[in-house]
């Protein structure tokens, strides 16, 4: 419904750029997107930039917010006084001969989506200008050309005409002149093509194609601005967490014709690569007498810029050198004079923007136009290498470099590659494209929707393959492994998503022949299955059959610098939650600086363990009930008092259960403390905060019948009794039950054997530095409990050990009472460790194991940014952090303070504990990188 509001006159929508006059600047992205602000740069810097203007992205937000006729009516004097100067600059005419203005109408936002959102080339052509065009350039197969795409792009993306139903008539002519490519077609071919599309245009929408130049400008611009929001680009802006803009701005420039003969030509081109952020040679793509769509079509086989990469190109596609001078010449080749021109732009435009750059390029009868430069997208190896290569090239500072790369990409890098023994046994079936580096193994798949049906119900590995990908796709991208094309060059849909989304990808492996019906592919003569596995290897292009054993990555070159780099510059210690040796040393070796997080109920699920643990569990409340009977604390009193008692039994039974309960301790002892000597020697002298055991009792018991009979054998007792422990033992809402230091203090024996544990592994390790933890407090006196039983422990081990123990006792704080009181708590607490799972799931009320039900759609309706249990609610579980903190240091100034709740290794959540203070945060040991890199962004963003 249209708004009763009215469009500011103030309020400018529209600039100019090119020609004589340029209005913006590469700093204006928020108003002019990317696109529209780097031409407006690019032109004065004096780059050949064909003349137009941008309506902005506060346009975009009155078409939405005002309704599309207001803000025409609004915008009509400026556009038709911008279209003038552009006829004055060119020479042109916008809808008239004798020298016809074409337009381009591209979307562009602030930050980048590619092929998200629409664009129409070749706007402006009608009988009229069609004929002028001939007249003036003689060339009617160019005009035909362009006129036969121009129908086809403004059908389908203005007038909504299906995509394949003018793809189909375009085969049926090519079918019916038997040629292969586009460029096959003649004149007449041509023409038969456009009736043909002017007959669709027809019966699908039911109206005669539009042939007013202004109105065809018109209905542009508002498929342009309609693009935002179509389920793509809303699904590209989700997956890539791009949010707070206003829209897209739309760019309507003079059209330059890379289709108008053999010595034109349109590419794409990256100054580096993005695969691997090499800077060899000058990375892209071009292909002569076509238009940029041709280029990421993955319809003909795009060639390299330079001769170095279309020789390397051919050699890895097993192209003859002869063939490829004849058939895929490099521009260097092809058109040196404008090779030398665009490799003088990509030096210029490196060190303007201080960046690697991706440039779309137009050359039209030899004269080259840019049409684009940006930022490129890159994979996170590339990221990495160019931020620090240009700190070596002293284009950007070291600062710089930190702020440059995306903590969270950093992800990509640290997972495995394939063993190289195992990749050379393995059966090759063919190379593509190495289009996005990496490993992946899976199963495969055909259709994205297949893919995210299967990863929606289990967790196995899918491979997704295609013919080639669109931007429908995007969903099932996002949870394959990796992904295969038969088509497709690098700068084809499926490798510039993979990238940006750090997959591995193979694309255009043009040996596959992908059969979607019969839901197989075949290759040199091996048919794969869905279902079947195969391997891909994103960094060389290979495809294997069946799976492919993997190694973890190198973690030092141009990753190791960006670490060094990061470590300069943050002020956070970064730990990790570890509970194995093996994820210790894990860790380490990703720089973890102690353990923040040693969950030790892990350790009493291993092996035989399990049984010790259970048959402790198993006369527990036995155990307690004879406290309680008697009225003691200390067990070897309550044995002393059933020794003392009458033979019933009933005493022989407690007598037994006693026996029993010390015994499982007894066992468990040794494990345990072999177990944290293991984790002290993967630390070496490192700090390691060891938390007491905290979850509910009944999660270490089996809730099956099967289960429940094995441990009935191994019990020796009968399973009506294990089900009466299960039942006994059953919680309405065991998160907030029997857990925690609440366990601790029904069973103080278990806190001091776990304390005697850690302190003994201590004794055997040198160096080893043990913090013990207390979970759940949420009052001081819990604390003063668990600490006296801790405090006498460690004493009793000093003795026996003869060794002086120098132990922390701290606490978590996850309960919402503990982060108010944290005053008094820090009177007892030498740490605060922030549980934030459970302040989240405590202070917010969302139960942690249900929430996920209803979370997305809170976070869809704004109710919560994002889910609260992956980025912390700054607002609210924030303000519990940050009272606690204040309290705590209030009461004892040095208090050491962390946080050891998931967000420890979310970025976002990364920059508000630093802003709050924390000393150090902890996270598993393959976030340890990015919470390394993300806690300097935080310190230098503080600055
Ligand atoms: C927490 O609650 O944040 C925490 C780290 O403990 P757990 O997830 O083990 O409850
Ligand atoms: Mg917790």
């Amino acid at each position: 419904m249209a708004s009763k509001k009215k469009v500011k006159k103030s309020t400018q929508y529209v600039y100019n750029f090119g020609g004589s006059k340029s209005e913006g600047n590469a700093s204006m992205k928020m108003l002019l997107g990317g696109k529209g602000a780097n031409l407006a740069e690019m032109a004065d810097l004096g780059l050949p930039v064909p003349p137009g203007f941008t309506l902005t992205t506060e346009a975009c937000d009155a078409y939405y917010k005002l309704g599309k006729a207001k803000l025409f009516a609004a915008i009509k004097g400026t556009v038709d006084t911008a279209l003038a100067q552009m006829e004055k600059d060119t020479g042109k005419t916008f809808g008239k001969g004798p020298n016809p203005l074409l337009l381009s109408v591209r979307s562009g936002a602030a930050v980048s989506m590619p092929g998200m959102m629409d664009t129409v080339l070749n706007l402006g052509l009608n009988p009229q200008t069609v004929q002028a065009m001939i007249d003036l350039t003689g060339n009617e197969r160019f005009v035909m050309d362009s006129y036969r795409r121009f129908i086809q792009m403004f059908g389908d993306v203005v007038l909504g005409v299906p995509h394949h139903d003018f793809e189909a008539e375009l085969d049926a002519v090519k079918k019916a002149q038997k040629v292969q490519l586009d460029t096959d077609l003649t004149v007449d071919d041509l023409k038969d093509v456009i009736d043909r599309y002017m007959t669709v245009v027809k019966r699908d929408t039911g109206k005669g194609f539009p042939m007013d130049p202004m109105a065809q400008l018109y209905a542009g611009v508002d498929a342009v601005f309609g693009s935002w929001n179509n389920p793509r680009a809303i699904k590209y802006r989700q997956l890539n967490d791009i949010r707070g803009l206003l829209g897209t701005a739309v760019n309507v420039q003079t059209m330059v014709f890379g289709n108008s003969g053999l010595n034109s030509a349109t590419g794409v081109a990256f100054t580096r690569d993005p695969s691997t952020g090499d800077n060899k040679y000058f990375y892209g793509e071009y292909l002569i007498n076509a238009q940029g769509e041709d280029v990421v079509a993955g319809i003909r086989t795009p060639q390299q810029i330079t001769l170095k990469g279309s020789r390397e190109w051919a050699k890895s596609q097993g192209v003859s050198e002869s063939d490829r001078k004849a058939n895929f010449p490099s521009l260097q080749e092809a058109m040196p004079k404008v090779f030398k021109q665009l490799d003088d732009i990509r030096v210029q435009l490196e060190k303007h923007y201080t960046d690697m750059q991706d440039i779309e390029f137009t050359i039209e009868d030899g004269t080259l136009y840019m049409l684009q430069t940006r930022s490129g997208k890159r994979t996170a190896a590339a990221a990495v290498k160019i931020a620090t290569d240009l700190v070596k090239e002293t284009l950007i500072s070291e600062k710089e470099a930190v702020m440059r790369v995306d903590p969270a990409c950093l992800d990509q890098l640290l997972h495995p590659v394939f063993v190289k023994a195992a990749e050379d046994k393995a059966q090759k079936l063919t190379v593509g494209l190495p289009a996005s580096p990496g490993a992946a193994t899976g199963q495969i798949v055909f259709s994205a929707e297949e893919a995210e049906r299967l990863a929606a119900v289990t967790d196995a590995p899918v491979i997704l393959c295609r013919i080639e990908t669109s931007p429908e796709d995007i969903g099932g991208m996002a949870v394959a492994k990796g992904i295969l094309t038969a088509r497709g060059g690098m700068t084809s849909h499926a490798a510039v998503v993979a990238r940006g989304m750090g997959k591995c990808c193979v694309a255009g492996a043009g040996d596959v022949s992908m059969d979607y019906k019969g839901r197989k592919f075949s290759v040199n003569g091996v048919t794969i299955k869905a279902g079947d596995w195969i391997s891909l290897n994103g960094s060389t292009g290979a495809v294997y059959k069946g799976s492919v054993e993997t190694v973890d990555p190198k973690l030092s070159g141009p990753f190791g610098l960006i670490m060094k780099l990061a470590d300069k510059y943050r002020t956070m210690n970064v730990r990790t939650n570890a509970d194995t040796p093996h994820d210790t040393a894990v860790a380490v070796k990703f720089g973890a600086e102690g353990i923040g997080l040693c969950r030790t109920e892990h350790m009493f699920f291993e092996g035989d363990r399990i049984l010790s643990f259970r048959k402790l569990i198993l006369v527990a409340d036995t155990v307690k009930r004879l406290k309680d009977t008697y009225g003691a604390a200390s067990l070897d009193v309550v044995e002393a008092s059933c020794k003392k008692a009458d033979k019933t039994k009933a005493t022989e039974a407690g007598l037994a259960a006693i026996k029993q309960y010390r015994q499982a301790l007894k066992e468990l002892l040794p494990l345990q403390r072999k177990d944290f000597a293991g984790i002290f020697r993967a630390l070496k002298g490192r700090p390691c905060t060891v938390r007491l055991l905290d979850p509910p009792l009944h999660e270490f018991l089996p809730h099956d019948a099967a289960g429940q009979k094995e441990m009935a054998e191994a019990m020796g007792v009968k399973v009506g009794a294990i089900k009466k422990l299960v039942e006994a033992l059953h919680e309405f809402n065991p998160m907030l039950g029997h857990r925690g230091c609440r366990l601790g203090m029904t069973y103080p024996e278990v806190t001091a054997m776990q304390t005697r544990a850690l302190c003994e592994a201590a004794c055997m390790v040198k160096g080893s530095r043990p913090e013990i933890m207390v979970p759940l407090v949420g009052n001081v006196k819990e604390l003063v409990a668990q600490k006296q039983i801790i405090v006498d422990t460690i004493a009793e081990v000093e003795v026996a050990k003869k060794k002086k123990l120098d132990v922390m006792i701290g606490t978590m704080i996850e309960v919402p009472r503990a982060a108010v009181t944290a005053d008094e708590i820090a009177e007892e607490a030498e740490f605060f460790s922030f549980g934030t799972n459970d302040l989240t799931q405590m202070g917010c009320g969302f139960s942690r194991d249900d929430a996920g039900k209803f979370l997305g759609d809170y976070v869809k309706a704004g109710v919560y940014d994002y889910d609260p249990f992956q980025v912390l609610d700054q607002k609210g579980v924030g303000r519990l952090v940050e009272t606690a903190v204040k309290l705590g240091r209030k009461t004892r100034k040095n208090i050491k303070l962390g946080i050891c709740g998931e967000h420890g290794g979310d970025p976002k959540s990364i920059v508000f504990c630093h802003n709050v203070g924390l000393n150090y945060v902890s996270c598993s040991p393959y976030r340890v990188p990015i919470a390394r890199l993300a806690a300097a962004q935080a310190a230098l963003l503080a600055k």
